[in-house]
């Protein structure tokens, strides 16, 4: 718990990926009232407050925008009572939130990177993708996202045009219940073997690969353990857990 952490943040825009998915745009105010982002890195959260629910220890935020685009998001998906507050947050409303932090990202700028994500855990993805084609536009990066409805696979245009702009970015895309007529769209559960052998018709080599992990306790438990017996060292693996099914 950090409480010594907590500020304030204003909501200065919505939008709405999928009826149960938004992204909230957030700004900090100085003691003048001017606007600013808290200092963050590409793979961090931040810890939202909401003292009128059980839960005083706050919840964790993933931030979904990218450093340069100097504004703090987060993108939640609405499930229980914490993630539907923030759902009915409007523009103008103050949020109480710690600074950003943690450790989800690795250190290294050249690696070729894999990021595996499970349902909403796409949102520090989002940051990271964009972090690294402003840094590293040649930097060869492959996600895999699973998601469970075509509404949840989102950041879906978005991600189809740095795709066309970086041919080194490659975006896979699975969805497991809707069958949607899109090209593209792979109607199946995602494999290890999908992941391995996909990355290495995109020539990405396996000794300068980090591999990044992100969804529920199960499925990044699956992941990491498909990806050991393949092979991958243990410390070219990073992963975040969201929660606990
Ligand atoms: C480091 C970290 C980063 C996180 N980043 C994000 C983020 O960027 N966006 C985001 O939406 N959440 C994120 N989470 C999850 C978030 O902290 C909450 O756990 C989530 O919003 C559910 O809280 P709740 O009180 O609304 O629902 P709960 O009452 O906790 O859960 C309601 C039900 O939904 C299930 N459930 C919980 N989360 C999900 C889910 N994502 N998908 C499907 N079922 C679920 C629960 O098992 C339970 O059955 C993150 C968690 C961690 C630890």
């Amino acid at each position: 718990m950090i409480q010594e952490n907590k500020i304030n943040y204003f909501v200065t825009k919505i939008v709405t990926h999928a009826p149960n998915i938004k992204t909230i745009y957030l700004e900090c105010r100085d003691g003048t009232g001017k606007a600013y982002t808290p200092v963050f890195r590409a793979g961090q959260f931040i810890n939202v407050y909401f003292p009128e629910t059980g839960t005083p220890e706050g919840k964790a935020y993933s931030i979904s925008s990218a450093p340069h685009e100097d504004i703090l998001a987060i993108t939640v998906k609405a499930v229980g009572e914490f993630s539907n507050k923030l759902h009915q947050l409007k523009v103008g409303d103050r949020l109480t939130a710690s600074m950003p932090y943690g450790y989800f990202y690795t250190e290294t700028e050249t690696s070729e990177l894999v990021m595996i994500a499970g349902g909403i855990s796409i949102a520090p993805f989002r940051s990271m993708i964009l972090d690294s084609l402003q840094k590293k536009p040649n930097r060869k990066l492959a996600l895999f996202h699973s998601s469970r409805t075509y509404d949840e696979s989102i950041f879906r245009d978005e991600f189809a045009v740095l795709e066309k702009r970086f041919p080194n970015l490659k975006v896979f895309r699975y969805v497991t219940r809707d069958k949607v007529a899109n090209v593209g769209i792979i109607h199946e559960r995602l494999k290890i073997e999908d992941i391995i052998g996909t990355t290495d018709k995109a020539k990405l080599d396996i000794h300068t690969r980090e591999f990044l992990i992100c969804g529920s306790i199960n499925f990044v438990g699956e992941l990491w353990k498909g990806l050991r017996k393949a092979g991958v060292p243990e410390d070219v693996i990073y992963t975040e857990s969201f929660f606990s099914h």
